[in-house]
This record gives structure tokens, C-alpha cells and sequence, in this order.
């Protein structure tokens, strides 16, 4: 197995992209930053972006043979990436996955389509249940991993079935109850299969309500959320009975600001990329907001965002 902070070797690069470029195409040195809606993280040794399931199990086994560590990722918008990078594979389901379609009440999409454009898509075709979702954005394979929901609305509620890939590169279906769904948890965040399709069940209703919903609630995020700035969306999860932006608030960190990393003054829930950021600031921030947290009110925050990459 590559040693945690042993940049891979010349010849080891040559003899993986061999093994890489017949499966799918493929990225030396990506830097992370540019597959994060933070917009912060050092390059990935390697970045895999297949088409396919098949694609996706050639590349896990390319780096099962090959010792190396394999990293998920959607549309990087739940991720810190460390300034150092990612070693090993990094495995982006994009939009080289990101097809679309309708079967009566039922939408078929690649795990790689944006949730946004899935929202729409449901909306164009007459179909309510999705309206939530508009404003997250993430992919769909990356919404079903997290169990995204905004809203009172949650993915797992419209979630029919689940083609996914296995660390051995099975392709298996999973369904909802399969998929043991909780606050931001999936099944899928224990077994690291990757997400390739999702099947959602959603209801006929009239395409002018459900546009007037998804309209509504894109306001309301325009209004409350700093959208003009890189972030990867609400910092921590919600403690049970709290919401993380008030303790925040609360205990005075609105404005807080480590390096060019800065809780947001719009929603204390956000930490921000005010310009340059890098994911050193950004961690030093969390940590400091945990603190002054606990100290106000007494309850630990833990962070949403998932904390990727060579430390
Ligand atoms: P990534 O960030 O790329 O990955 C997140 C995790 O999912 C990683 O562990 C990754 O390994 C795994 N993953 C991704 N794709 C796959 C796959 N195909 N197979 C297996 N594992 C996979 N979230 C909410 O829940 N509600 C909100 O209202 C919300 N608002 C947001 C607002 C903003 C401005 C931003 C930036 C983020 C917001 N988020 C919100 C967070 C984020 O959009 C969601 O968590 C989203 O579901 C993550 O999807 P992604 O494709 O970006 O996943």
C-alpha cells in the first residue's frame, strides 16, 4: 500500500496511467480545487472520470491491483480538501454520468446530474416531489450518499432504487429500505460502493405549482444563504434540538475570520473562501467556532463537510 505522504514515484504514475487511460478518461496532478465548490484542495495524484458503471468497476480494480487508495467524489460541494491533495485515485462521478429520463412517474438520472437540473427536469415533466432540492448543489449520486434534504424535504423520500458498484466491482441494486436512510447518513457511507443510477418515485402534479414552489424557495435561499461566495454549504451538522448557524451566532462568531477563511456574515452557518482561502484556514476556522461553541452554550458542533486529502 502507497504510504500516506509518499508522493507517487515516476515509474508508478507511467505503469497506472497505462492501466487508467483504457478504462475511462483520465487527469495526472487534477487540482482539487477546480471539482470543489469551496474552490480550495491540492491536486489529486489522479482524477478517473468514467461514463459507465463498467467504467467505474475497471477503475476499482485498477486501484485494488495497484494498492492504491480510491476517493468518491460528485460535484464537490460537501468537501474540504486539504492544501496537500488527494494520493491515490480520485473517482469523479460527473457529467460523463449524467443522462436523464422519464418513465411515467419515475426518473431515471446518472448519478453524475446535477439535483438542481433532476428538480427541473421533474418539474418540466409534470412531476411534484422534488421541489426541495432545487437549490442543493450537488450531484444525485452525491445527494443519496449524504441523504441531502433541505426544507423538510430529504431525498430518501423520493428515492425508488440504486445501482451502485461494490468495492469488488459488483454492479447490485439497492432499494430504499436497503439503503437504511437517516439524518444526512446512507448505507453507502459504511459499504463505499459508488453510487452509478437512481431511480426516484415521484407524483403527477402541475407543472405551474411545482415551478411557483421551486421559485419560492430559491428566493428564500438567494436571501438567507451567501451564494456570491465559495462555500460547501452548511459547516456542521444540526445538533439534535439546535441549529448550528444560532449557536454560532450566539456565541459571537459571525464575521470570525481565520486567513481568508471566514464564517459568513449573512448565515453564521456558513464558513466562506473569501478570496484564496486555503483548507489549513478554513480547518483552523472550524476548530475555533467549535470552541468558542462550546463554551457559550455548552454543545459540541460536528463538522457536515467532509475533510478529504493528505494532511
Ligand atoms: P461531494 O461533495 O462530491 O461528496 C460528498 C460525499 O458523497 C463524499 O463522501 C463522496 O465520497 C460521496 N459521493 C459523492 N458522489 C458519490 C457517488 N456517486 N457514489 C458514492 N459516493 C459519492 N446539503 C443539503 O443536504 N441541504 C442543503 O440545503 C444544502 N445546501 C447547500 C448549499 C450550498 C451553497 C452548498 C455549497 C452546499 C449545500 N449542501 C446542502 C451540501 C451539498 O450540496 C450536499 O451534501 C450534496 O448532496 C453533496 O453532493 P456532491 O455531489 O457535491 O457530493
Amino acid at each position: 500500500m502507497q504510504k500516506k505522504n509518499e508522493p507517487v514515484a515516476r515509474e508508478l504514475m507511467d505503469s497506472l496511467f497505462e492501466r487508467l487511460a483504457p478504462c475511462c478518461k483520465v487527469l495526472a496532478q487534477e487540482p482539487m480545487c477546480r471539482h470543489t465548490t469551496f474552490e480550495i484542495g491540492g491536486p489529486a495524484d489522479w482524477m478517473a472520470l468514467p461514463a459507465s458503471a463498467t467504467e467505474a468497476a475497471a477503475v476499482i480494480r485498477v486501484a485494488a491491483e495497484s494498492c492504491l487508495p480510491l476517493t468518491v467524489i460528485g460535484k464537490g460541494s460537501n468537501l474540504l480538501v486539504r492544501d496537500k491533495g488527494v494520493r491515490g485515485i480520485v473517482l469523479k462521478i460527473g457529467e460523463a454520468m449524467a443522462s436523464l429520463h422519464c418513465e411515467g412517474e419515475i426518473i431515471v438520472a446518472g448519478a453524475g446530474a446535477l439535483l438542481s437540473d433532476v428538480a427541473k427536469f421533474a418539474a418540466q415533466s409534470g412531476l411534484t416531489g422534488l421541489e426541495f432540492a432545487v437549490g442543493i448543489p450537488g450531484s444525485i449520486g452525491g445527494a443519496v450518499f449524504m441523504n441531502a434534504g433541505a426544507y423538510d424535504g430529504e431525498i430518501s423520500s423520493v428515492v425508488e432504487q440504486v445501482t451502485a458498484v461494490s468495492p469488488d466491482g459488483t454492479i447490485r441494486e439497492y432499494s430504499a429500505a436497503d439503503i437504511r436512510f437517516g439524518y444526512r447518513h446512507s448505507v453507502f457511507q459504511e459499504n463505499r460502493c459508488i453510487i452509478c443510477e437512481v431511480r426516484l418515485r415521484l407524483r403527477t402534479g402541475e407543472k405551474e405549482a411545482i415551478e411557483a414552489v421551486m421559485a419560492d424557495l430559491t428566493r428564500r435561499r438567494e436571501s438567507k444563504q451567501p451564494l456570491e461566495w465559495p462555500s460547501a454549504g452548511s459547516t456542521f451538522r444540526r445538533p439534535p434540538g439546535y441549529f448550528a448557524g444560532t449557536l454560532v451566532e450566539q456565541a459571537g462568531c459571525k464575521g470570525l475570520r481565520c486567513g481568508n477563511a471566514q464564517v459568513s456574515e449573512k448565515h453564521a452557518g456558513f464558513i466562506i473562501n473569501a478570496g484564496q482561502a486555503s483548507a489549513a484556514d478554513v480547518q483552523e476556522l472550524i476548530r475555533q467556532v467549535q470552541e468558542r461553541v462550546k463554551r457559550h452554550s455548552g454543545v459540541d458542533l460536528w463538522p457536515e463537510v467532509i475533510i478529504l486529502g493528505e494532511e
